[in-house]
């Protein structure tokens, strides 16, 4: 599943093909991974009742516009034009943007759902086997729509994660994988950073002391950066986008596995349930109270 790491990954690698280039003609291959205005928020896919998309015009997926730059916060990367509109695309479980200098094949990979040709001769695809990813498009640019998603981990100070830990009493790993909380700290870096801070997963968030979440921010931004430098994980799918596999799954320290000795204190580690994810933490270097 690609996480923070993994998108901030992709964004490096598309941003120096893609900044500069013009969008010379855009195909949607399955109108239900888009999300346009107008479309239920969490696009055609996730609607039981059959309902009536929205209209789709070129124009809203970036048709002749020139690309500015990438953005990204927590998991949602954007696309935005020199015009002002954006368009978000959200990566799912298994969607991939992938660039291509075989702008066009006989026949598109198996699950391209969106190609973008650009005017320089190459092209970009939307790839997603399982759908549950999806590109939203911001003719009026992206700034409304991030404005729910909390600050970006990467980034995120400790007087940040201070102010809001101190406003709720969930537990702090809830909190951690809440996008409007901060956005993306996903269920393998939210487990790495627990680890690393020394702070049990199930701990209310309003009990964190000044020095508790000093660390934790710390290694929110130390687990992330420590990811994109080894190009992100490669659990299942992920790829960036020259289709090459991260390597960061090698360096986990808890996340898969439970029951394996703790690398600092050798004591097996335990693994449970949190806020309805696989969570695994050790109960001696990670305090409860
Ligand atoms: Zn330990």
């Amino acid at each position: 599943v690609p996480e923070l790491p993994e998108v901030e990954t992709l964004r490096r690698s598309l941003e120096p093909v893609l900044v500069g280039q013009t969008v010379d003609s855009v195909r949607v291959l399955r109108r239900d991974v888009v999300v346009a205005p107008g479309d239920p928020p969490g696009g055609a896919s996730r609607q039981r009742a059959p309902f009536t998309p929205a209209p789709l015009t070129p124009e809203l997926l970036l048709d002749r516009a020139a690309i500015e730059r990438l953005e990204r916060r927590g998991k949602q990367l954007a696309l935005v034009a020199a015009d002002g509109r954006s368009v978000i695309v959200h990566l799912g479980m298994t969607g991939a943007l992938l660039h291509t200098h075989e702008p066009r094949p006989r026949r598109h990979p198996p699950h391209t759902h969106i190609v973008w040709r650009l005017a320089g001769g190459s092209a970009l695809r939307f790839v997603d086997p399982r759908r549950f990813g999806l590109v939203r498009a911001a003719p009026d640019g992206h700034a409304n729509l991030w404005r729910s998603l909390g600050p970006d981990a990467l980034s995120l100070r400790a007087t940040e994660l201070r102010t809001r830990a101190a406003r709720t009493r969930r537990a702090v790993k809830a909190a951690l994988l809440d996008q409007s909380f901060v956005a993306g700290v996903g269920n393998i870096y939210a487990d790495e950073a627990l680890f690393a801070a020394g702070i049990h997963p199930a701990r209310p968030a309003d009990t964190l002391v000044r020095e508790e979440t000093n660390r934790l921010a710390c290694a929110i931004r130390r687990v992330l950066r420590d990811a994109i430098a080894r190009g992100g994980s490669t659990i299942r799918d992920y790829r960036d986008a020259s289709g090459a596999p991260g390597s960061y799954q090698s360096r986990h320290q808890v996340y898969g596995r439970a029951g394996d000795p703790c690398r600092r204190c050798r004591t097996p580690l335990t693994g449970t349930r949190l806020a309805q994810r696989a969570t695994v933490f050790c109960s001696v270097c990670q305090r409860s109270t």
